[in-house]
């Protein structure tokens, strides 16, 4: 008999766009296949998607297939490889492998959590390999901008795929081990059959500097700094939070959090021995009672989020932390797009205020996590692949790494999209077919299919605002006293000067009169004779058509 056994992968997020990671690796004949799901992540909505916090990707066709799910590996504990894990691990039930610094991350935030389900999980270490059904899954050590980040080399009879996940080359990372570079190559001596790699950083040229290079920048200034010095970064990130916080001690200041995903980060760091050797931190109450040279914080807030303690200080709001004239803000972060705004507004306001701002623009207080040129192409020298995959991309990023990887002489290089399923092994590498893909909404406590018409109907609403009319008709067809109109979201007066309510008034009554009389009788034909004309009635003096709404009851 044949050996009909195919390696095959697809994603169900993350490529051609950033977040949202959900790979899926797959194993055995078409008609039984086994999968491995790798991330399960989110993506964060923006202005186009009002009222929405969150978008996850579409499980529709792992949530059919659900019983050959043998496992899902997480990466590292970015919300865009681990963010839609609580909410949708339910539907389809798989054991989840990840280190202890990402299980005692999502723990923490399950206990924050009301009603958030348990998720059994298995703890592996770097170096370890596991068996989940037919694939045999290694997590290889990577540096990147979160403890714990992880590689994976995973192993089926038909090959061997390295999945690098987020990583890059930093000779000191602060916390944990730099890329595993022995391993790696090691892999590459065995023969790798195909490499899907980070893509994020493929634009830009060279290496990307070191955290040490940033803990240095941070030891300066903040040596130098006259009053309270608070610095910002990603929750996350805890060299990050390291390096500021020694850079602190060792200016004679103590240093307190600001910000509970902070706190949470940092009691699990604290727990997994990350900040060993690092004093305890004060409470938040030592940012008002000491001297403002003796204090440093460290806040959440660096992308301009409104809750965050960094807004509300900007704003004059945070009940302990108050900054004035001759104070520092580090924002030891990269503002992410979409947030310029946001953060923007808050580093006007500090800056009204005298207290001085340190970006990334100005000193070297932040290095990105992802892999420049330079990195890459070690990457594919010590992995040799057979077969590249770019991911972690939007689509000009896919682009250039696929030429990227192809000048490191990969034979194959796949340009692949969410939902293109791709056949490693056996024979050439190619798009086979498709699966479904797609995106999901988190609206409040709600999950939406990304066509619902409510969120359009949302950004409709924001732009024109809504009429409503409720009218009464006797038997006869006549109106029962004056219509109720209600108005929300549209200018009071015309450029004339005229009244809004007063026209659409006029339309109605106008509207009805003009009605022949044996129409007046059908609460259809009138509601929807109304509400066209008070559309276009409103259209003729604004220049806009708002939401009209007629609710037409015969008394
Ligand atoms: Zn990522
Ligand atoms: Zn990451």
């Amino acid at each position: 008999m044949p050996d009909d056994n195919e390696f095959v992968f697809a994603s169900l997020g993350g490529l051609g766009e950033i977040g949202m990671n959900c790979a899926l690796y797959g194993y055995g004949p078409a008609r039984a296949r086994k999968w491995l799901m790798v991330d399960l992540g989110v993506a964060f909505a923006g202005e186009d998607l009002p009222g929405v916090d969150l978008i996850m990707p579409d499980l529709g066709f792992i949530e059919k297939a659900k019983n050959d799910l043998v496992g899902i590996v997480i990466t590292h504990a970015h919300e865009d490889h681990i963010g839609a894990l609580a909410e949708l691990w339910s539907s389809v039930g798989a054991p989840v492998y990840m280190t202890r610094f990402a299980a005692g991350l999502a723990e923490a935030r399950r206990l924050g959590e009301p009603g958030a389900p348990k998720i059994p999980m298995k703890i592996v270490a770097h170096g370890e390999t596991v068996a989940i059904g037919p694939f045999a899954v290694e997590f290889i050590a990577v540096a990147h901008s979160i403890p714990e980040s992880s590689a994976l080399a995973i192993r089926t009879p038909a090959g061997l795929v390295v999945h690098t996940a987020d990583w890059k080359i930093d000779p000191v990372p602060i916390i944990g081990p730099p890329t595993d570079e022995g391993r790696l190559k090691a892999l590459g001596d065995e023969g790798v059959l195909a490499l899907v790699c980070d893509s994020t950083n493929v634009l830009r040229e060279g290496e990307s500097p070191s955290e040490r290079d940033v803990a240095k920048t941070l030891a300066w200034l903040i040596a130098g700094a006259k009053g309270r010095v608070v610095v910002t970064t990603f929750a996350s990130n805890v060299a990050r939070l390291r390096s500021a916080a020694e850079a602190g001690f060792a200016a004679g200041r103590q240093v307190c959090i600001l910000g509970r995903a902070m706190e949470r980060v940092v009691a699990v760091a604290r727990e997994c021995g990350m900040l060993d050797g690092v004093p305890p931190f004060s409470g938040m109450d030592a940012f008002e009672r000491l001297p403002r040279d003796k204090i440093l914080a460290l806040a959440t807030g660096s992308q301009g989020e409104a809750r965050a303690a960094l807004a509300r200080m900007a704003e004059d709001e945070h009940p302990t932390a108050e900054l004035s004239a001759g104070d520092t803000v580090i924002f030891s972060s990269r503002t992410i797009p979409g947030n310029e705004k946001a953060v923007g507004k808050i580093i006007n306001a500090f800056v009204s205020a005298d207290v001085e701002v340190v970006t990334d623009r100005t000193a070297l207080v932040h290095v990105s996590g992802h892999p420049r040129q330079a990195e890459l192409a070690k990457m594919y020298a010590w992995v040799r692949p057979k077969i590249a995959v770019p991911a972690h991309v939007e689509p000009l990023h896919l682009t250039e790494h696929v030429a990227f990887a192809k000048a490191q002489g990969v034979p194959q290089v796949l340009r692949a999209f969410n939902g293109d399923l791709i056949r490693f092994a056996p024979g050439d590498a190619s798009v086979v077919g498709k699966i479904a893909s797609g995106r999901r909404l988190k609206d409040g406590e709600i999950l939406l299919p990304v066509d619902q018409e409510c969120v359009g109907q949302r950004r409709r609403l924001s732009f024109a605002g809504v009429v409503s009319i409720a009218v009464a008709l006797t038997p006869k067809g006549e109106m029962a006293g004056d219509p109720d109109v209600m108005i929300a979201g549209l200018p009071e007066r015309t450029r004339e000067g005229a009244g809004l309510d007063e026209i659409i008034d006029a339309t109605i009554f106008e509207t009805f009169e003009g009605l022949p009389r044996g129409k007046r009788r059908d609460a259809d034909f009138v509601s929807t004779a109304i509400e066209r004309a008070v559309r276009n009635s409103v259209n003729a003096v604004w220049g806009k058509k708002p939401q009209v709404h007629v609710l037409v009851v015969e008394v």
